[in-house]
């Protein structure tokens, strides 16, 4: 059988890989790295995290994202089973050990018998002998590839700006001022319920610090990045100062469900939290401190900060560009370029946003691919999945505005504004909303209660349907191919102590 050929080793391309493999097709991985590498990797490894070592929630039952764990988990993803071996504590969320989680998806890919890993940058577009191609190079690909894709897909990329955090050693925080404590000392899955530290603001220090954060140099934009927008969900924290002097108390500062031991008594203005970035609990990263603030100002800036007036930072914040299609026109409804099927996208090039949406559009591209080398029909999953819901996003599910200017189609987290609503679903038999009585005071649910139980009617529905789709899949490859089985793969080995 010819192999499929997958560009780019990180989150999306290492998942489709897996994917590919375990349905008896053979892969050649072509990653750059680490001759070639990018403005944010710092490795050779495959699925390198380059910013938080976050997974975000993992709560399935009324988080999109935690929804899209649970899915992945049960379509079996490497990248959930490497991120769980590896989990760091994070309260609700999911936040992994980034060294521990690379290498295990590195080791199953290279170990895997059916895969060959070509470290090589991919300059141009692929020859015609390369039938199936799934391209996965990310937000950072690199520039002569870009140029090559520019060019068939006829439109120029867009671009907008993410900005990255600081971390900071873990010894260099002054724990007589900071504490440890997860908000409502929330434990989730994987905590204690003490998983973040804490550095609290009064008034006056939280005045002080908005005030050096709005004079603070910044790094300039080149002239052609100037009308290059910011993605909403990660503004730099100097942006977000600007949008109003309360802006970042309702933020990632916000005091809420926290209690200084130190000071009992004394409810914080303001609140910075600080987040475990590795295994050995030594570093810890500023939650929601992305800047494009310049490095010695950060220091400077970040040392006003209660407790963090000695911090030695291990990386400080950065800008970076992102690169992505307008998907909905190019694509077809299984990731294929319109103009030239033979290449499939995969990942944040295609208009999802972030570390696990990128590895969800790699599990399913990489199906697509399988299942096309097979003989197989591919499958879309169920707009009431997460998977879908994502997937519907990208290829069709956003509406052009008909307006000149610049086109309106962003990249996207997973939210569960992407999901059809209940009322209208034609295939669960779930209870829509209105029906959903009594649990709490008498006649409807309402406000937050009501929001909470929409939530797990969608996530049980999305979890039914998602159930279905997969057997129905399953059933149809072993029909097709009965002498090419299907697996869910290797378990992940449990990461050795260090
Ligand atoms: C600086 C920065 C900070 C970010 N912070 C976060 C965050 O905190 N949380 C979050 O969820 N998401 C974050 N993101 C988004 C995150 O990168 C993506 O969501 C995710 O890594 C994308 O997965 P991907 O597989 O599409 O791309 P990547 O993981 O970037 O993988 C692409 C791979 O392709 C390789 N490559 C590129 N060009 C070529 C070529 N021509 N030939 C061969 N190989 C090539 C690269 O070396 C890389 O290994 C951040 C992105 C950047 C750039």
């Amino acid at each position: 059988m010819q192999p499929i050929h997958i560009i780019g080793g990180g989150l999306a391309g290492s998942e489709a890989a897996w994917q590919i493999v375990n349905r008896g097709v053979p892969v050649v991985l072509h990653e750059m790295r680490p001759a070639q590498s990018t403005a944010a990797h710092k490795t050779g490894g495959l699925a390198e995290l380059v910013c938080s070592n976050s997974f975000r929630s993992d709560d399935r039952d009324h988080n999109a994202v935690g929804l899209l764990h649970e899915e992945m988990r049960r379509l079996g993803s490497l990248v959930m089973r490497a991120g769980d071996a590896n989990q760091v504590p994070a309260g609700g969320a999911l936040a992994v050990d980034r060294d521990g989680f690379s290498l295990a998806v590195t080791q199953a890919l290279a170990s895997h018998p059916l895969i060959e890993i070509s470290r090589n940058e991919i300059t141009e577009l692929p020859p015609a002998l390369w039938d199936s191609i799934i391209i996965a190079t990310g937000p950072l690909t690199s520039a002569p590839l870009a140029t090559a894709i520019r060019a068939v897909t006829g439109e120029d990329a867009l671009a907008f700006f993410d900005a990255i955090a600081p971390i900071i050693h873990r010894d260099s925080i002054d724990m007589s001022v900071a504490w440890f404590q997860s908000r409502y000392d929330h434990a989730g899955p994987g905590g204690t319920g003490a998983d973040y530290i804490n550095c609290p603001l009064d008034r006056p220090q939280y005045e002080v610090f908005v005030d050096a954060l709005l004079a603070g140099d910044r790094v300039s934009f080149h002239e052609w990045e100037t009308a290059t927008p910011y993605f909403d969900g990660c503004l730099p924290i100097e942006v977000m100062a600007e949008r109003g002097r309360e802006t970042l108390r309702f933020g990632p500062m916000k005091p809420v469900g926290l209690t200084d031991p130190h000071r009992p008594g004394i409810k914080p203005y303001a609140i910075v939290q600080l987040r475990q970035d590795n295994r050995l609990g030594t570093l810890f990263n500023m939650v929601g401190f992305q800047t494009k603030l310049k490095h010695a100002e950060q220091v400077r800036i970040f040392r006003v900060i209660p407790g963090l007036e000695h911090a030695e930072f291990a990386r400080l914040g950065g800008l970076h560009r992102n690169t992505f299609l307008n998907a909905p026109k190019l694509l077809d409804g299984t990731l294929r370029l319109k103009a030239m099927p033979r290449l499939r996208f995969a990942g944040q090039i295609t208009g999802c946003e972030g570390y696990v949406e990128s590895a969800a559009i790699g599990l399913l591209a990489g199906r697509f691919a399988a299942a096309e080398r097979r003989g197989e029909t591919p499958q879309v999953p169920p707009p009431t999945t997460a998977h879908g819901a994502l997937l519907a996003h990208i290829t069709g599910g956003h509406v052009e505005t008909i307006d000149a200017g610049p086109r309106s189609f962003q990249p996207m987290n997973v939210n569960f504004g992407l999901f059809p609503p209940l009322a209208t679903s034609p295939s669960s038999p779930l209870p829509t909303l209105p029906r959903m009585r009594g649990r709490v005071g008498r006649g409807e649910l309402r406000g937050a209660v009501k929001a909470m139980a929409k939530r797990r009617a969608l996530t049980a529905r999305a979890l039914t349907d998602l159930d279905a789709w997969a057997g129905a899949a399953m059933a149809a490859a072993t029909q097709t191919n009965p002498l090419i089985p299907v697996s869910e793969g290797a378990p992940v080995p449990e990461p050795s102590p260090r």
